[in-house]
């Protein structure tokens, strides 16, 4: 936790400010470690505090033991510039994501403090993880994989996929996970089509395909698996799509290493997909960042200028969808090391064919 703060304090006298200001709740936990729903940070040049009000006083200083915990008695701005003052912060960074109301007041209220906005300030720290996130991200893949070896005694014809997810996420909230990562994607049938086909009451039939995505929220941390398996014998173009994307996704996964951008990434994937034949059914990204968000710093995209350094956590996750027919996405979520990468998913990627 500390490093954290002398690598803020660093970019932030790059940015010659003398103090940040966050709300943003991923970002007062990475750099605090409180969990409650409302508290500013303000990290200056030689202390940090934390804002909040009566309800997480006990919660902060007990979750934040680097951080003067300060007691918001009335409005919050009036706590915050009183901090600013006392320690005698001239440029205050904000994220400018704050909403116009917040900065209108904030400009009101922080006398003699000049506002300097950034953007993806916290986000690029945050892309490297530490030994203490990567333990925390190696148990929430773990839950994620232990889940999907559970679910294909699960899935069989007949099944709902709303029922499906709610098997998911009831067996990672009993290994430990605080919650599903994000709403948990079933996509039976021509749904599978869908890349962000959210769990219907659909009922599951033989001969379809089913792509599940999911995670595991574990201590603040997120992991991010897809599958796409086959509940009996698949359409013959179905198999063959799936052939394509495993190829992708492996390649992609083999390219992850330091110095490569998150464009050459993604055009790894994309250029085995399109010369098959399917370039128009691949319309997302290859992957993303992963961590305290689901979807982080550095992404994997056509546009993406981010290159590739050993502590970085992505996701790899290719796909092909055909409306009317299906669809077949994989994703690992896959650590860069200093001599390459580290898969840190383990379920099979091979086709499954549950019998039916
Ligand atoms: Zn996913
Ligand atoms: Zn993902």
């Amino acid at each position: 936790m500390e490093q954290r703060l002398v690598r803020l304090r660093d970019a932030l006298s790059q940015l010659g400010a003398d103090a940040l200001i966050t709300e943003k709740k991923e970002n007062r936990f990475y750099l605090s470690g409180f969990t409650g729903s409302t508290g500013w940070v303000i990290v200056t040049e030689k202390e940090a505090f934390l804002v909040t009000d009566f309800r997480y006083i006990e919660q902060a200083q007990e979750q934040a033991p680097h951080f003067r915990v300060v007691n918001n008695e009335r409005k919050p701005v009036e706590a915050i510039a009183r901090v600013l003052k006392e320690a005698g912060v001239k440029r205050l960074a904000f994220e400018s994501s704050v909403s116009f109301g917040t900065y209108q007041e904030w400009s009101k209220a922080f006398d003699g403090v000049e506002l300097v906005p950034t953007s993806g300030l916290m986000e690029k720290l945050r892309m490297y993880k530490d030994p203490s996130e990567l333990a925390i991200i190696r148990e929430a893949v773990r839950i994620a994989d232990e889940a999907y070896q559970h679910i294909q005694g699960y899935i069989k014809p007949g099944v709902r996929e709303v029922d499906v997810a709610l098997e998911l996420e009831f067996f990672m909230r009993k290994r430990g996970a605080e919650a599903a990562a994000f709403d948990i994607i079933v996509a039976s049938g021509v749904r599978g089509a869908l890349p962000h086909g959210r769990a219907s009451e659909k009922v599951i039939q033989a001969g379809e395909m089913v792509t599940l995505d999911f995670g595991a929220a574990y201590k603040g941390y997120n992991s991010d698996i897809t599958r796409t398996l086959s509940v009996g014998e698949p359409d013959p173009k179905l198999k063959e799509i799936y052939d394509i994307v495993l190829r992708a996704q492996i390649a992609g996964v083999a390219a992850l290493k330091p110095g490569v951008t998150g464009k050459e990434a993604d055009a790894v994937t994309r250029e085995i997909i399109t010369a098959a034949g399917y370039g128009d059914a691949y319309g997302h990204s290859a992957g993303h960042g992963l961590g305290v968000e689901v979807h982080e710093l550095p992404n994997l995209s056509t546009v993406s200028p981010f290159v590739l350094e050993p502590g970085m956590l992505v996701t790899m996750e290719p796909g092909i969808y055909i409306s009317g027919l299906g669809g077949v996405r994989i994703e690992d979520d896959v650590l860069i090391t200093a001599d390459g990468h580290e898969v840190l998913t383990t379920s099979t990627k091979e086709l499954l064919i549950l019998p039916v």
